[in-house]
């Protein structure tokens, strides 16, 4: 019988709202993004292997990938 098995990483969306961009200077729509590694068998990922990696926030307008700190500075 064959076992079909990985490990992989797998990206969440955490959360989303509003706030300005400190790229394309605008109020744009953005979403917090968190990445975590996964043992699957046969393409089904069952088991977390390790904590979600300190998420990052994403801009919907111009596509920049920040770190969360960018969320504190703008309020
Ligand atoms: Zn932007």
């Amino acid at each position: 019988m064959f076992f079909i098995f990985g490990i992989g990483p797998k990206t969440i969306k955490t959360d989303s709202g509003q706030f300005h961009c400190p790229v394309c200077k605008t109020f744009a729509t953005y979403i917090i993004q968190q990445q975590r590694q996964y043992f699957s068998l046969f393409f089904i990922r069952l088991i977390p292997l390790s904590k979600p990696k300190y998420g990052h926030v994403e801009c919907q307008n111009c596509g920049t990938k920040m770190p969360m700190s960018v969320l504190q500075n703008t309020r």
